[in-house]
């Protein structure tokens, strides 16, 4: 039985105050979760402050991004030792706005996932297609590509140690949801492909949608049987939001 993993991404939003106020709420609630493990990923200055305030909590603390390199002339970069030294668990890799905004393709975020792999942490691989791509039918190759460049790098049994993200990207801060049937046929889609590989590791890995998931939806995208979690933007800026997310796992 996987369990359930909801994923709060706060992308480049909060302030020392807001944020101190937000983990304040997350740490109210997080025992009437039941089995649900939670992450939070705050931008980078952050995490140091959130690690300490979290560390008696069952909430683990994980990164956006995560550079390439362990150390050297890499102006700008965070290594996953560094994420390590801060008790960062999870680093997100390749989110579609790592890979349309920045130009992160998927040899570089296959390069991501192995350094998160490298240094202790449990990549989180996002994947998702365009509505471009979902309308003209390509959905499951882009999926299948940007899956393939990860596992030529590192290895089928690679992805048992990581979390894969489902995120269409004409879903993700939209308002637009996938369906529970539109995501639960991606999800089967991608477990099925790695089935072919490596059952076990396909039994295993947790599949969670992202795009628009709120306290009000969660519930049925959950229920759907390859549905493992979700990976929360928007909504994981609201305590009380979030949780609900975090019990309808
Ligand atoms: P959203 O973002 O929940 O605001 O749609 C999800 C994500 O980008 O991870």
């Amino acid at each position: 039985m996987r369990q359930t993993l909801v994923a709060g991404n706060w992308k480049l939003n909060g302030s020392l105050e807001s944020i101190k106020q937000l983990v304040a709420g997350i740490t109210a609630g997080a025992g009437d979760t039941g089995n649900t493990q939670i992450a939070v990923c705050p931008p980078f200055v952050y995490i140091p402050l959130v690690s300490n305030l979290l560390a008696d909590s069952k909430v683990d603390v994980g990164s956006q991004d995560i550079s390439d390199q362990e150390y050297g002339a890499f102006t700008g970069e965070v290594s996953g030792p560094m994420l390590k030294d801060f008790n960062c668990t999870y680093a997100i890799v390749g989110h579609s706005e790592r890979r349309a905004l920045y130009g992160e393709d998927d040899a570089f975020t296959a390069r991501k996932f192995a350094a998160a792999r490298k240094f202790g942490l449990i990549p989180i691989l996002c994947v998702g297609e365009t509505l471009e791509e979902r309308e003209q039918g390509i959905t499951e190759d882009v999926v299948a590509r940007q899956l393939d460049a990860v596992i030529e790098l590192e290895g089928i049994d690679a992805i048992g140690d990581a979390v894969i993200a489902y995120e269409p990207v004409w879903a993700i801060g939209t308002g637009k949801t996938a369906s529970p049937q539109q995501a639960q046929d991606v999800h089967a889609f991608i477990r099925g492909k790695l089935a072919g590989l490596n059952p076990g590791v396909a039994d295993k890995v947790q599949i969670l949608y992202g795009g628009s998931v709120k306290g009000s939806n969660a519930e049925e995208l959950f229920a759907m049987a390859d549905i493992d979690g979700g990976l929360i933007g928007g909504a994981s800026l609201d305590a009380g939001d979030f949780l609900a997310i975090c019990k309808a796992g």
